[in-house]
């Protein structure tokens, strides 16, 4: 008895002459075989996968790194809204970096966005004061006037601040429409050529009165899908400005051709021209260039261009000089 269990392998053959040869083998040998292999298990393979498992560790928690930064700055930006935090770029983890860069990109776009509500909203409420405190005097004019034809032309006054009130609030409107993509187009067929003259027309005795000459070099056949009274919208809105910016005797041209897939028109004009600087503010809602406070308007015109135009996946651009003139070009592709 070796005190181990173990077990015995018989195998019994019998020979031709009858002899009967029987051999054994106990279990011991393997297991004691067993017994050596399991220790040397033991001692290579555990501290191989304390090994890996640290190594393992090491690597998620750098690779995790970008990930933890983003949860934390998250994290800052719900608690404090501030919306100006951003996460560290860790450059040397592409993918991850991909993601961080798209996400702070998200985060300047939101910002910004933010900044434009808040700028639009302060501007509406200073550019709705006006004419609501000259609205308010003249209704209190007209209360306490006795004289019935004071009472009657206080009263013309308040309708003539209430129009103006409603064609803002109304072209705020429509331009925020046309930039969240919820303005309704009515596409058809549009002969562009056709469509400028009509704007031409109605502008021209307009031009007349202040000596202004509007020419049209336009190429005729020239169809696209658009919104008919949109575009004819937009067209007049360049135009109107093109003559409101122009000194007497000014020169306006509105041409049209073909570049590419698009179709660019132009409006030219040789009035006062913006300034560098405000060329890139010129777009923005309720904007006013400074030289351009003596003449109406709600600087919304040409955001309710720009919104038109991008409605129609097209775009509107200045060139400009002071004293000189300015050219604004609408690009709008054919379909
Ligand atoms: P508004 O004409 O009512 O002020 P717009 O949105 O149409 O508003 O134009 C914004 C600003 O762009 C104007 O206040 C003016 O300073 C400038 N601007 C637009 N068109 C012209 C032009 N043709 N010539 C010179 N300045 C222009």
């Amino acid at each position: 008895d070796l005190g181990i269990d173990h077990t015995w392998t018989i195998k019994t053959v019998q020979t031709p002459n009858g002899t009967i040869i029987q051999s054994g083998k106990n279990s011991i040998s393997g297991m004691y075989f067993l017994n050596a292999l399991s220790k040397t298990f033991m001692k290579l393979t555990i501290p191989a996968m304390a090994l890996s498992l640290l190594i393992g560790f090491l690597v998620t928690h750098r690779w995790t790194k970008p990930i933890r930064t983003l949860i934390r700055t998250v994290k800052e930006i719900i608690e404090t809204g501030e919306l100006s935090k951003r996460v560290a770029v860790d450059k040397q983890n592409s993918e991850i970096g991909e993601l961080i860069e798209l996400f702070n990109k998200m985060l300047r776009r939101n910002q910004s966005l933010i900044f434009g509500m808040h700028e639009s909203l302060n501007n509406v409420a200073h550019d709705l004061r006006t004419p609501m405190t000259r609205f308010k005097n003249s209704a209190e004019y007209a209360i306490q006037s006795s004289d019935p034809e004071a009472c009657r032309e206080a009263l013309a006054d308040c309708m003539e601040e209430s129009d103006m009130i409603i064609t803002m609030l109304n072209t705020l409107m429509n331009v925020a429409e046309a930039e969240t993509g919820a303005m309704q187009l009515n596409k058809k067929r549009v002969d562009i050529s056709d469509a400028i003259r009509k704007v031409a027309d109605i502008y021209e005795f307009i031009a007349e009165e202040e000596s202004i000459e509007i020419t049209l070099k336009l190429k005729d056949g020239i169809k696209i899908e658009a919104d008919p009274s949109r575009f004819h919208q937009i067209i007049a809105n360049l135009v109107d400005n093109a003559i409101k910016y122009s000194a007497n005797g000014g020169k306006i041209s509105i041409e049209s051709t073909i570049k590419n897939s698009n179709v660019v028109i132009s409006v030219k004009d040789n009035g006062i021209g913006i300034s560098e600087s405000e060329q890139k503010r010129i777009f923005e809602r309720l904007f006013r260039g400074d030289r351009s406070r003596t003449k109406h308007g709600l600087g919304l015109g040409l955001s309710f261009v720009k919104a038109i135009a991008h409605a129609h996946n097209g775009t509107v651009n200045v060139l400009s000089e002071v004293n000189k003139g300015s050219t604004f070009f609408i690009t709008l592709p054919f379909s």
